[in-house]
């Protein structure tokens, strides 16, 4: 199928509060554009040394989303345009971005990574961490982020009980902190094969590459 058919099939079975992210990591701008062309406005890129030349490449409506492990010392090349960071998963990450935020004249929206994998290389918070954070006022400490929700990868497994209990957690987190600070709206979780899972367990959007672009 086309890119055109792949997200359209994907937008068939989401229901309408789930917001695709269509992840062009590696693709090319024309494919980019064929993803476009069929409505998409959301991309998600790991990488900040691909997402500058693609923001200034393509059209200025494409929502760029920061999805992969951003160090400090490059927030400072996306601060100005980047529509949403997902990955974030340090204090000191959070206060660089709120720095450059400021000389951008910006409030930039961003999502707290949560570690939910059994696995030794995702990055991301405990739950313990995060409500750590949550409860020293991060919007007064940190003025020009706004955090609006969790991000989370499940475990790489074939094992679809595992990846649904991780969702599941994620999912009981978010509310769990929402009922003491209420201002969370998102949640990220969900990648080509395991997110209709996701959104079986409450992901608010879901964030899906090779689905849709075809393999790496
Ligand atoms: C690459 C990537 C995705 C998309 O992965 P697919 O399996 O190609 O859908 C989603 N989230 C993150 C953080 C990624 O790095």
């Amino acid at each position: 199928m086309s890119i055109q058919d792949n997200i359209l099939h994907i937008k068939k079975s989401l229901p309408k509060e789930v917001t695709l992210i269509a992840v062009s990591k590696t693709k090319t701008n024309e494919q980019i554009i064929e993803a476009y062309k069929a409505g998409q406005r959301d991309f998600g890129e790991n990488r900040v040394q691909e997402i500058v030349p693609k923001h200034e490449a393509l059209p200025k409506d494409i929502r760029w989303h920061l999805i992969g492990h951003l160090q400090t010392n490059k927030v400072k090349y996306i601060a100005s345009f980047v529509h949403l960071i997902h990955s974030v998963d340090s204090e000191s990450l959070l206060a660089e971005i709120n720095k450059q935020a400021a000389k951008s004249n910006r409030v930039i929206p961003i999502l707290l990574q949560v570690f939910i994998a059994q696995e030794e290389t995702k990055f991301g918070f405990s739950f313990e961490e995060i409500e750590k954070l949550m409860a020293e006022n991060p919007e007064i400490k940190y003025p020009n982020v706004r955090i609006e929700g969790l991000m989370g990868m499940a475990t790489n497994t074939e094992n679809q009980t595992q990846i649904r209990n991780e969702f599941h957690s994620l999912k009981n987190f978010f509310v769990s902190l929402n009922t003491q600070h209420s201002i969370l709206n998102t949640i990220s979780m969900g990648m080509s094969s395991d997110w209709k899972i996701a959104v079986e367990e409450g992901s608010t959007m879901i964030r899906v590459g090779s689905s849709i672009f075809g393999e790496r």
